[in-house]
């Protein structure tokens, strides 16, 4: 499929190849980069999921605007993916990690060579992070690869610092105690202001499978120097000292380009499950900054307890919420006695969907608080809205999102254990919806958020924004390869 709008043959395009990670949170921001790209008529763009997923995602997929030419493919993979897994169905990461790199090289080198073949070469690769098996296919072909990392600046020092870490013995061990963990201050990854071990991103802190992982992320942390660019989904204003501390390491292809979704106007992320768009008119007839959103990503569970005082809790506020409950939100499914009992007390306070139409609520006029689990998307999508948010990691890097929200950047609160490490009971959590959305402290945190929206919108600005400039900056850059070639 070629625009209409340019009669040029396939080859004379640059034609890059994009590998997502296959999971919500990344597949996000990476079709958004998509977008960006498909907007200038010399790149023609086909994208690489795996098969279990790719079956999925043809059949949900309708072409966003501007992604109508996109091309759509697939390449081997033992492993289901469903993008509706939770954390449960993933498994092990480390192993599903090392299964991707043992099964997806071949099938993206034969896909290539195929393409080659059918005279339409490729020219770059453009993949997440943690694809980092590309690399060595871009190296076969001799193509420049691409990374799209899509969380924090701060998170990538993180695992450019995996070594000096590993030294100190402050990851991939057995883990330390609540009070050791709060004691210990990491005060050497550059580009971060100190903080405790217990902020350091659990995903490196993890013991479970922890000596795959730790394999894997040895050997993943250099291969960010082979990339000819590492497109980061922040912004400069938020993390300068981190982008200039990883640009001095790695060079000016270390550029901020977030956040990638306010370059679209449309606000609607690519999902693969059907949102519930009735909210919005539901939080039309709202007061003004007056609803507590509650949304735990895609992949986060609670269990049944931490259900119960979350929605004791909601009660309790009397705010008028829209909570996101996905299926397979609570292991082992709610009660639906006490689930019908809590929805039919509050049918006039609350709405409830499985999935929502999470940028448009985010930009709604009566949007007054997020309820997180600090997804980095989330979080910055929360940040170029200007809502405060109640920040409750689960996994992942979502602590070190956390701490940077409300111990940095001072626009949220948080609770005093994350998801994994216990219940957190229903009075504490009323009291932080309360001190997010009616307190002193609450007024401050707001106008703080406020800021940073303005500051997220100016670096997207489409004449001089820092992050927009610099993605322009490497689309010309593979033009020139091109002529070069
Ligand atoms: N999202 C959405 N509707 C929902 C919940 C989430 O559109 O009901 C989107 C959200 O806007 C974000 C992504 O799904 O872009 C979730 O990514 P995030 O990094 O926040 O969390 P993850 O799912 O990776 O844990």
């Amino acid at each position: 499929l070629q625009s209409s709008s340019d009669s040029s043959s396939p080859s004379s395009k640059i034609h890059v190849v994009v590998v997502p990670l296959p999971a919500q949170g990344h597949m996000s921001p990476m079709i958004h980069l998509c977008k960006l790209i498909a907007r200038d008529p010399s790149f023609t763009i086909s994208l690489v999921n795996v098969d279990s997923l790719h079956d999925e995602f043809v059949k949900h997929w309708v072409a966003p605007a501007g992604l109508e030419d996109l091309r759509l493919h697939s390449i081997p993979y033992s492993w289901q993916l469903p993008l509706g897994a939770d954390a449960h169905a993933l498994g092990n990461v480390g192993d599903w990690f090392t299964a991707s790199a043992r099964e997806l090289p071949g099938g993206l080198e034969d896909l290539i060579r195929k393409l080659g073949e059918e005279g339409d070469p490729v020219n770059c690769i453009i993949s997440d992070y943690f694809c980092d098996w590309t690399q060595d296919v871009a190296d076969v072909f001799g193509i420049p690869r691409i990374i799209l990392w899509s969380g924090t600046a701060g998170w990538s020092s993180f695992e450019y610092h995996i070594l000096d870490l590993l030294e100190k013995n402050h990851i991939f061990h057995s883990r330390a105690s609540p009070d050791e963990a709060n004691a210990v201050i990491i005060d050497y990854v550059r580009g971060v202001k100190p903080l405790r071990l217990a902020d350091v991103p659990d995903c490196l802190l993890a013991s479970e499978g922890q000596e795959v992982l730790k394999e894997i992320c040895i050997k993943r942390s250099p291969v960010v120097k082979r990339a000819r660019w590492v497109l980061v989904n922040s912004f400069y204003d938020l993390e300068a000292p981190t982008f200039d501390f990883m640009a001095s390491e790695l060079g000016p292809r270390f550029i901020p380009a977030g956040p990638l979704f306010l370059f679209d106007d449309s606000r609607k992320n690519v999902v693969l499950r059907p949102e519930n768009e009735d909210c919005l008119h539901w939080m039309d007839v709202q007061e003004p900054g007056s609803v507590l959103y509650i949304s735990f990503g895609s992949i986060a569970v609670l269990s049944v307890e931490q259900f119960e005082e979350l929605a004791g809790a909601l009660e309790a506020s009397k705010k008028p919420f829209l909570w996101v409950i996905r299926p397979e939100l609570v292991v082992g499914g709610h009660s639906n006695e006490s689930y019908n009992g809590f929805c039919e007390r509050t049918k006039n306070q609350g709405f409830i969907v499985s999935w929502a139409p999470q940028l448009r609520v985010l930009a709604h006029p009566s949007m007054g608080a997020f309820l997180t689990h600090c997804g980095w998307n989330s979080v910055q999508e929360s940040i170029a809205n200007g809502i405060p948010m109640l920040g409750w990691p689960y996994g992942g890097e979502q602590n070190t999102n956390c701490k940077f929200i409300v111990e940095d950047w001072k626009i949220g609160v948080r609770f005093s254990k994350t998801v994994v490490q216990g219940l957190i009971e229903r009075g504490e959590i009323e009291a932080g919806i309360k001190k997010v959305m009616d307190s002193e402290e609450g007024k401050k945190i707001k106008k703080r958020v406020q800021n940073l929206k303005i500051l997220a919108r100016k670096a997207m600005d489409k004449e001089n924004g820092k992050s927009f400039c610099g993605l322009q900056g490497w689309l010309e850059d593979l033009k020139a390869m091109k002529l070069d070639r």
